[in-house]
């Protein structure tokens, strides 16, 4: 029977939660701390219970500064029940889509490091050994490095006593549903607070790159990490929104309107350095 069911259970009361956070954030009386402790109270202490909830307002098709508050007060009662000061971010998107410009400014704001795939790999591939010349012919032709390399130079950084004191932005990383998965295995779903998918027009993005001039910015090469990201990356994308964890940005705006929007809903979010 459906109402014996445990997860049916689960996502009743997730459901009610939700509720309840919506109400917090319409009532002026009841500050974010107050409903951040009140839904943890309601949610007997159970963290999966709480991102439930957040799941289910960030699926709901609509949004706005009631749901956006709702969600600051999830955030915060998890970051609670945590008892956790670190912050973990991805932020993702084609080439020129403006994570070169937003990642590091964003990072310094949030006070956590900024830590690029694509940056580790570009340093590997200076290297004067076989392997930093299989980087750099990987990189220019626009493919993506094997898993198995990405991760360990991955694993290595995140080892280091500022990402594990303070967490981290990573920006370029998971690229697939694959890497989407191990980061699971390894870091936990739940300990992402948030992923970050700056969208862009093929205008903008011609416009951006011609600006640019990276050495893989070649015609080829561009046309392959597009084709890359529509074929690997927006599935990672899809998988990210399943669990509630994204948050899309119009990234087709000047630099300046980009950051300011991303800095109001980032703190909307519950994830600003204050909290
Ligand atoms: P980016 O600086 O993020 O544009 O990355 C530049 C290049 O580094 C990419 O085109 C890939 O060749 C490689 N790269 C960066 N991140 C990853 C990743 N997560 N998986 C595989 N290859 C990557």
């Amino acid at each position: 029977m459906a109402r014996r069911d445990p997860k049916h259970r689960d996502i009743t009361r997730s459901e009610q939660l939700a509720r309840r956070a919506l109400r917090f954030a319409l009532d002026p009386a009841v500050s974010r701390e107050t409903a951040a402790d009140r839904l943890i109270h309601l949610a007997d202490g159970q963290a999966p219970t709480l991102e439930l909830a957040r799941a289910q307002i960030l699926r709901a098709p609509w949004s706005g500064p009631t749901a956006t508050a709702a969600l600051g007060a999830l955030q915060l009662s998890l970051r609670h029940l945590r008892g956790d000061r670190t912050l973990r971010l991805v932020i993702l998107g084609p080439p020129g889509a403006g994570k070169g410009t937003q990642a590091p400014w964003l990072a310094r704001h949030l006070g956590v490091p900024h830590i690029s795939t694509g940056d580790l790999l570009r340093e590997q591939a200076t290297a004067d050994t076989e392997l930093g010349a299989r980087i750099q012919a990987t990189i220019e032709s626009g493919r993506l490095v094997p898993d198995d390399l990405v991760l360990r130079t991955l694993e290595t950084r995140l080892a280091e006593p500022d990402a594990m004191q303070r967490g981290y932005l990573l920006d370029g990383f998971p690229r697939t549903v694959e890497q989407a998965r191990t980061v699971a295995t390894f870091i936990a779903p739940a300990t992402v607070d948030v992923v970050i998918a700056l969208a862009v027009g093929p205008e903008t993005v011609a416009r951006r790159l011609a600006l640019r001039g990276r050495a893989d910015d070649t015609r080829s090469a561009v046309r392959t990490r597009l084709e890359r990201y529509d074929c690997e990356t927006v599935p990672a994308l899809d998988w990210y929104e399943e669990a509630g964890l994204l948050l899309q940005v119009d990234g087709d705006r000047p630099p300046d309107r980009v950051r300011e929007d991303l800095c109001r809903r980032i703190d909307g979010l519950g994830l600003s350095p204050c909290h």
